[in-house]
């Protein structure tokens, strides 16, 4: 049995790749009981396999799924019963931000974030477009690098268009499975294509009638890096829903709330209006930034708005 990773998905074939060899198409043996999540595909990009192949044709089967050290999935909707594996295995999210240009305000990063958590992604920020900020820019930008660096996530800074040097970006995607978000327009492709001159990856966002219209099947793809490593390509997938949080463990996954939160009076403490929470106490202390406070209040009081 050899064993790879499965680098594309195309519903019923899967490329599944070895350490350095060539992709090989494989297809599934029956059915993998290991689907407990009633997804539409059993086996997703990042999935790591064991696998025959058939001598005549030099087409695999896959017969194992390894389990999943983490994976993101895209929920069920009215228009698609079932939700969708999108990728496993994924080392790391680089969330793409930019203080203008467009905006990225900040209860877009948390809720990114506290997917992230749920998930079990580490994220780093990457703010860019830097060449464009003007001081007061340049002000938010510190602001925020300070307020993620505090509770514990890696921040960087650059200009994806007109910085040369993109060594500390590499390094960070080295030999690392990542997925790239952001808005439409941060500058995911051109930071991509810098750093991988010729991976022209397909559009990232569908356009919103797509969305409203019939049901659309998305097949993720990880593309190598000539340095080492794998970027993951979802198209229409500008983040993970919030599937797995259910209101009552939403503040598990702001690290800094739930630090402080076991101090509460209340063991059931929403830290919306209740006496005695430690929560509200450091809010009002400056210990937990308000913006993340406010987030985590406009996420729980509206959960199932839809993701953007
Ligand atoms: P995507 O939608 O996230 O893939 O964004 P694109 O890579 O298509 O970039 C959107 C626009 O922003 C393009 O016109 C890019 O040239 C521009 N852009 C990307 N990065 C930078 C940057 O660092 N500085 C400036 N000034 N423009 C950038
Ligand atoms: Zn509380």
């Amino acid at each position: 049995m050899k064993k790879g990773t499965v680098i594309k998905s195309t519903g019923s074939w899967y490329l599944v790749k070895e350490n350095d060899g060539e992709p090989i198409p494989c297809r599934i043996k029956g059915k993998f009981r290991l689907d407990d999540l009633k997804s539409t595909n059993p086996v997703a990009v990042g999935d790591k396999v064991s696998f025959e192949t058939d001598p005549g044709t030099g087409n695999g089967v896959i017969a194992e799924i390894a389990p999943r050290k983490n994976f993101i999935i895209r929920k069920a909707t009215n228009l698609s019963k079932q939700s969708q594996i999108l990728a496993a295995n994924i080392d790391q999210a680089i969330l793409l931000v930019t203080i203008n240009y467009p905006i990225t305000t900040t209860i877009f990063i948390d809720r990114f974030l506290t997917s992230a958590e749920a998930f079990n992604i580490p994220v780093t920020l990457l703010f860019n477009k830097v060449d464009r900020y003007d001081e007061k820019h340049l002000r938010q930008m510190k602001e925020l690098k300070v307020i993620y660096e505090n509770i514990g996530y890696k921040t960087m800074a650059l200009s994806a268009k007109t910085q040369d040097d993109l060594s500390e970006v590499k390094a960070l995607l080295t030999d690392k499975t990542t997925m790239i978000s952001g808005h439409s327009g941060v500058g995911k492709s051109t930071l991509i294509n810098r750093l991988e001159p010729g991976l022209n990856l397909k559009t990232r966002e569908l356009s919103e009638s797509h969305h409203t219209g019939k049901h659309t099947t998305t097949f993720a793809e990880m593309h190598p890096f000539s340095f080492g490593g794998y970027v993951i390509d979802t198209p229409g997938i500008r983040g993970f829903g919030l599937i797995m949080i259910e209101k009552e463990e939403l503040y598990h996954y702001f690290r800094e709330i739930f630090a402080v939160s076991h101090k509460c009076q209340f063991h059931n403490c929403t830290h919306l209006h209740e006496p005695g929470c430690a929560v509200k106490k450091a809010v009002e202390e400056e210990e937990i930034a308000f913006s993340r406070y406010n987030s985590y209040i406009s996420i729980l009081l509206n959960k199932d708005e839809k993701y953007r």
